[in-house]
């Protein structure tokens, strides 16, 4: 297989924007998610690279139990993030892409060969979880599970491919890191006040 339009790099890192971003359609703490119907799944789809470049295969429109499963998917992507160590998440990553029917494949990009995952499968949560499983390996093997972060601001669940030098992220974006650094400023001035 050969990727003309994009090197593997692009390729990963729309891998690994599509299992942050997928993840991160359902807010527990709000109650809102993005993918509870047909058309918002669609339109998830239709808004990343990844999934809406042709390498769906031309699945056409999503069904109710491509529905289901992707909503599967996104539950066991987000246990991936929470993993307790290296074990787990590889444990999670490999049934992950046992479930896709996953098989290894070397891809050409730019004519370098990589390693990626493909399925036979024409099931969508399939294609996708064999998309997503080279962001996860990708990221683990080359970064260690602690790369997976979960925003730790107080109203935010959402999750994060730590990308920093040190590995000190702790926020999913910059909003909650201004939020949470407003928060410790007014912390800080009342106690200054009370004493
Ligand atoms: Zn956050």
């Amino acid at each position: 297989m050969i990727f003309d339009n994009y090197s593997f790099e692009t390729f990963k890192e729309q891998s690994v924007d599509l299992i942050v971003d997928l993840v991160n359609t359902r807010n527990p703490i709000e109650d809102m998610d993005a993918i509870t119907t047909i058309d918002g799944l669609a339109q998830f789809l239709s808004e990343h690279p990844a999934t809406n470049d042709g390498s769906m295969g031309g699945l056409g429109r999503p069904s109710a139990s491509d529905l289901k499963a992707v909503r599967r998917l996104r539950s066991e992507l987000r246990e991936v993030f929470h993993a307790a160590d290296e074990d787990e998440a590889a444990r999670l990553v490999n049934a992950i892409l046992t479930n896709a029917g996953a098989v290894p494949r070397i891809a050409f990009f730019e004519k370098t060969p990589h390693l990626y995952f493909e399925t036979d499968s024409k099931r969508l949560a399939r294609r996708l979880a064999a998309i997503a499983g080279v962001g996860l390996v990708e990221v683990l093997v080359d970064g260690g599970v602690d790369r997976l972060g979960t925003c730790c601001s107080e109203v935010c669940v959402d999750v994060f491919v730590d990308t920093s030098k040190n590995k000190s992220r702790r926020h999913c974006s910059t909003t909650c890191s201004n939020r949470q650094n407003v928060a410790a400023h007014r912390e800080r001035s009342r106690a200054k006040k009370k004493s």
